[in-house]
């Protein structure tokens, strides 16, 4: 690859008049998870466009007069992706260098693919900087191997966001019960009772072994531990609120893996 998208060197940008857009992943909540270039790049940014994911643990370090929160409006709604996309551009324009900072890595789940490309359609030079994504950093915080040799030699990643039940799903629950490996679900707290459901539908062992973690590495860490058959209720009892993601399939009855 070469320029413009491919900055040269340790240098913010090889352009003269533009600023380079930096699309940086900051890891599931703890800032010792950020990489080494993230802190770096956060250092050397001019302007930090940020939402909420990134936990403030991590956002209160960064100067408040470089920060900029897209995630809401002084109203509580959410900055449009289309907003965000063409204030990426006007910075870098106005010849500064962004960091685009997105919770774990920026292209799970994380609408960074639609950042990029708009970029590149712009001729905005880019540089994608991965992180840790809380789909297995969560879970092993919880002490949850992702992979086990003896429970699971596959993992899934599906948004639980859309309803199950609904025709058109993006998600089919079904071959994901069949896989027989883990399946762990991010934006999965509101819709736990519909795909549990819909994988017992599909012939999955009510038995299934199933945990939630909220907040994975962060100092408000929760966990709460059932079975496809168990875990609504877990969820409701211990209260358990977004960012979660939830892990289903053996590695997840932890206690019994590790004895
Ligand atoms: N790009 C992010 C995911 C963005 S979607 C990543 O790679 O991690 C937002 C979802 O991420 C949340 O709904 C939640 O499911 C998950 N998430 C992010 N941070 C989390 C954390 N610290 N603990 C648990 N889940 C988290």
């Amino acid at each position: 690859m070469s320029e413009p998208n491919e900055p040269a060197g340790d240098e913010l940008s090889t352009d003269e008049s533009l600023g380079t857009v930096y699309l940086v992943g900051s890891g599931p909540g703890d800032p010792e998870l950020l990489t080494v270039k993230a802190t770096r790049l956060l250092e050397e940014a001019d302007v930090v466009l940020h939402d909420k994911l990134p936990g403030p643990e991590i956002l209160d370090s960064i100067p408040e007069d470089k920060r900029e929160d897209v995630g809401k409006r002084a109203g509580g709604e959410r900055t449009e992706q289309a907003d965000i996309n063409a204030r990426l551009v006007e910075l870098a324009e106005e010849g500064r260098d962004v960091v685009r900072l997105k919770g774990g890595d920026p292209f799970v789940f994380g609408r960074g693919g639609e950042e990029m490309v708009y970029l590149a359609d712009h001729d905005v030079p880019f540089e994608v900087v991965p992180g840790i994504t809380s789909a297995v950093a969560a879970p092993a915080a919880a002490d949850i191997p992702v992979t086990h040799r003896e429970h699971a030699s596959s993992v899934s990643f599906v948004t639980g966001h859309e309803d199950p039940t609904k025709d058109g799903s993006a998600v089919d629950w079904r071959a994901l019960a069949d896989t027989g490996g883990t399946i762990v679900v991010l934006m999965g707290v509101g819709k736990l009772p519909e795909y549990t459901q819909e994988l017992v539908n599909a012939g999955m062992d009510p038995e299934t072994p199933v945990a939630l973690i909220e907040k994975g590495t962060r100092p408000g860490q929760r966990v709460a531990r059932g079975t496809l058959d168990t875990i609504v209720d877990a969820r409701d009892d211990a209260g358990i609120e977004p960012p979660a993601v939830t892990v289903i399939g053996g590695v997840a009855g932890v206690p019994e893996v590790l004895e």
